[in-house]
């Protein structure tokens, strides 16, 4: 049975128009504040706070995009890596509470030191 793409009024990512893709049930677009040129945000199209709410189904919506948004920034903009990320609750640093991926490219030089990744979530506990 189809999922039913419920939305909540006034959600920024419910109400998002300017898509890159879509699929069913997922849908990319960019960033408004990006850490780097191409930082993609992928949503389920239905409402959702986080992903531990998100649905099988639209999880490999998701997965789709993200796959799909990979090759479109390795052909815009060449990056060199990625950081793929979730910020799941407030004390993770999630400020919007509609559940999102942010694929984020990654480019030599952005960071002196770029071992560590999303590992270096706590600045003061970086090596
Ligand atoms: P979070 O901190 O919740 O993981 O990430 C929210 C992300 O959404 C941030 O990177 C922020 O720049 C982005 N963002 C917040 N509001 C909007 C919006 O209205 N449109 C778009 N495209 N991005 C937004
Ligand atoms: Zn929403």
């Amino acid at each position: 049975m189809a999922i039913e793409i419920t939305t909540l009024p006034g959600c920024p990512f419910c109400e998002k128009a300017e898509l890159i893709i879509e699929n069913d049930y997922a849908k990319a677009f960019w960033d408004i504040h990006p850490v780097n040129p191409g930082h993609t945000l992928i949503v389920p199209k239905r409402h959702v706070s986080d992903w531990w709410g998100v649905l099988p189904e639209e999880k490999v919506a998701i997965d789709d995009l993200v796959m799909q948004m990979k090759a479109i920034l390795d052909e815009k903009y060449h990056p060199d890596a990625y950081n793929i990320g979730m910020n799941l609750g407030a004390d993770a640093g999630q400020t919007v509470f509609h559940a999102h991926v942010h694929l984020i490219p990654r480019y030599f030089g952005d960071m002196r030191v770029p071992e560590g990744g999303v590992r270096n979530l706590i600045p003061r506990k970086l090596k």
